[in-house]
């Protein structure tokens, strides 16, 4: 399905990401494995993807910096040849009701969620467009839909992804790119590991599908959103959550 591809991962090393980069893998396509702190997780999933015969690379880089996102895709540029699927997973979360909330805690969210995927895209928007092709798969969330108490800076950030998901798809429908939003709901990693086992009981109250996502159900609509089958979609989010925003 993806054979021949090139996909940039943000945020690869562990959690949706990683199993984005192994399923995109097992679909065919080679993978860069970004990454910031974890790198010998990232080196494991490289490791993990040259064992299905792909090619793949681990690569440092904070997705809030945005000339360091330039470097990064430079050097992949020229070490692959081309990237046709970019997948902006990195995300970060300091929650807080808004009265316990620091600017700090606010930026810091905005930084690597939102303006982190205006970096990676900004980067590669005029590779696509040299390509007249290209895929851009952007992670939200449900709390960008529906908000969610304590979480005003998540929120925002993944809110603010939807837009520029959108507006960025009406610039570049033109051109044979598609940009979609994949939005999880509450998924079995890391980052929900994090809650308390009253407020994880809580969210799966509110799960009509009765049950916690996980990574691999969030990562096979994103192979599905960067193959051929998907052309005909772009500036949709797509929700993976087990019905919570219905
Ligand atoms: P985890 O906390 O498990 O993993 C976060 C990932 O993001 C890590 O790989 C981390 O890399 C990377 N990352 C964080 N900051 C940066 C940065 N500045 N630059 C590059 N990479 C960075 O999160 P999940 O796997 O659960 O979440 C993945 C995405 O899905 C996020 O965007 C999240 O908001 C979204 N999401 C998750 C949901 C869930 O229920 N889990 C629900 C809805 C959305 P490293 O370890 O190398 O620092």
């Amino acid at each position: 399905m993806l054979t021949g591809k090139v996909a940039l991962v943000t945020g690869a090393g562990r959690g949706i990401g990683r199993q984005i980069a192994l399923t995109l893998a097992e679909y065919g396509a080679d993978v860069i494995v970004n990454y910031n702190g974890s790198k010998e997780k990232a080196e494991e999933v490289v490791h993990e993807i040259e064992k299905m015969g792909r090619k793949a690379a681990a690569v440092q880089c904070t997705v809030a910096d945005y000339e360091a996102c330039g470097r990064m895709i430079t050097d992949m540029l020229t070490e692959f040849g081309h990237i046709d699927i970019l997948v902006n997973n990195a995300g970060i979360t300091k929650d807080n009701l808004m009265i316990r909330m620091t600017d700090a805690d606010f930026d810091a969210v905005i930084e690597t969620n939102l303006k982190g995927t205006f970096n990676t895209m900004k980067h590669m928007y005029r590779p696509f467009l040299k390509q007249k092709a290209g895929r851009i798969i952007n992670l939200s969330s449900v709390t960008g839909i529906l908000g969610n108490a304590g979480q005003a800076n998540y929120a925002a950030s993944k809110a603010g992804v939807i837009g520029l998901t959108k507006s960025v798809a009406k610039e570049l429908a033109g051109r044979n790119i598609t940009v979609n939003a994949v939005a999880p709901g509450y998924i079995d990693t890391d980052m929900t590991q994090a809650m308390t086992d009253s407020a994880k009981k809580a969210v799966l109250e509110q799960i009509p599908l009765q049950r916690a996502g996980t990574p691999k159900d969030v990562a096979e609509t994103v192979a599905f959103l960067a193959s051929d089958k998907a052309s005909y979609i772009t500036g949709q989010v797509i929700s993976v959550d087990g019905g919570m925003a219905i």
